[in-house]
């Protein structure tokens, strides 16, 4: 990731574990800097409007013609929520109105931490961005299940389509484990 020191430019960076540390880290021997290579959050949401659900059609690869939610990277600066705020209008041109957490699943492998939100549509603004092929609503019945390349993201969807009915949503937290994301109740 880093080859030069960002903070003294010294070259090259250290392996190890800093002293009073856990976990191995990449050390600048010169000034003392230590790179902590954190996971990255993914926030996103799963919309609705007149129960219908929103996903989105992917326009860049990984992964391009197959149908997910709304998500991404958050952004140095901004709160988890505006995050998929700004990642649902990127995606998808909607104006959402993010309301509760809904799934919570880390990836260990890929050092990720995903926050999937309720939302609901506020207003539908623009098309959507370059990083979309399409964007459309789909009745639960309609949703193509096997162009959504995602387990998780199936696990998810589903639980929200059986949740709907009764009209009351739990917030799940799980893990990957063995490929497959297994969710906590
Ligand atoms: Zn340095």
């Amino acid at each position: 990731m880093h080859l030069y020191c960002c903070r003294c430019g010294h070259h090259p960076l250290d392996h190890g574990v800093p002293e009073g540390d856990t976990h191995e880290r990449l050390t600048c021997s010169a000034c003392g800097h230590v790179y902590y290579d954190n996971p990255k959050v993914i926030a996103g949401a799963i919309i609705e409007h007149e129960g219908r659900l929103l996903l989105c059609q992917r326009g860049i690869p990984p992964r391009v013609g197959t149908w997910t939610l709304p998500a991404g990277f958050m952004e140095r600066g901004e709160s988890v929520e505006e995050a998929a705020q700004r990642e649902v209008m990127e995606e998808t041109g909607i104006d959402a109105e993010i309301l509760t957490p809904y799934s919570i699943f880390s990836v260990p492998p890929t050092n990720e931490l995903y926050i999937i939100y309720r939302a609901r549509l506020r207003e539908w603004r623009a098309s959507p961005g370059h990083e979309t092929l399409d964007v459309k609503w789909f009745h639960p019945g309609d949703i193509p299940w096997d162009e959504i390349f995602y387990p998780a993201i199936r696990q998810i969807l589903e639980r929200y389509i059986d949740e709907h009915a009764g009209g009351t949503y739990g917030i799940y937290s799980g893990s990957m484990e063995g490929g497959t994301i297994h969710f906590m109740r």
